[in-house]
């Protein structure tokens, strides 16, 4: 299995390291015919406008909305799960837009720009991921075709529509390969 992971900007090498502990070979993408091989693609955290205007640019964005549309497995977090959006509010920023979603950025607020919190995730067991959130989007609400996997506070925080997966938060920057795993399974299938 060869998973992709869009190296443009943010917290690529997190992915990357988790990856390769499972023993999962990556490639960094950044141009369309990176693509190539992959089965699978992660999006990493970061800044979402950064990603949007670099993505956009390099034409990525374009073949990445045409590869998920066709079913390439996808995994945003955090930025990540921005870019996948359909909606972002009060936002007319470049995006990839598959997934019927409506994110409100670093609406979790500025006082606490981070936090960590216990998320439960039903799919993957009793013991709860360790949710980080680093200036993270709250998703206000999700389309039809978008099951919930796991929330805190009444809101989402982890979703899945089809073979597209995104968390608010952070699992790449913990030891617990779960998400990834998880994730891993969809490439699989
Ligand atoms: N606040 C960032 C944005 O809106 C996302 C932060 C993150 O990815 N940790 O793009």
């Amino acid at each position: 299995m060869l998973i992709g992971v869009v190296t443009i900007q943010g917290d690529f090498t997190e992915h990357m390291n988790m990856l390769q502990r499972l023993n999962v070979q990556t490639k960094g993408i950044r141009l369309p015919e990176d693509l190539e091989g992959v089965d699978g693609v992660i999006i990493p955290g970061g800044e979402s406008t950064t990603l949007g205007i670099v993505g956009t640019r390099y034409g990525l964005f374009d073949a990445l909305r045409e590869r998920i549309e066709e079913g390439l497995p996808v995994f945003g977090t955090c930025a990540g799960a921005i870019v996948l959006a359909k909606t972002i509010l009060e936002s007319d920023q470049p995006r990839i837009g598959v997934l019927d979603i409506v994110v409100n950025r670093n609406a979790y607020g500025r006082q606490k720009d981070s936090f960590e919190a216990d998320i439960y995730v039903p799919k993957l067991g009793e013991l709860p991921v360790r949710g980080v959130f680093i200036r993270a989007p709250v998703i206000e609400s999700v389309g039809e075709g978008v099951e919930v996997l796991a929330e805190l506070d009444g809101k989402p925080v982890f979703v899945q529509q089809g073979n597209v997966i995104a968390t608010t938060f952070h699992p790449e920057l913990t030891d617990d390969s779960r998400i990834h795993r998880y994730f891993l399974q969809l490439c699989q299938g």
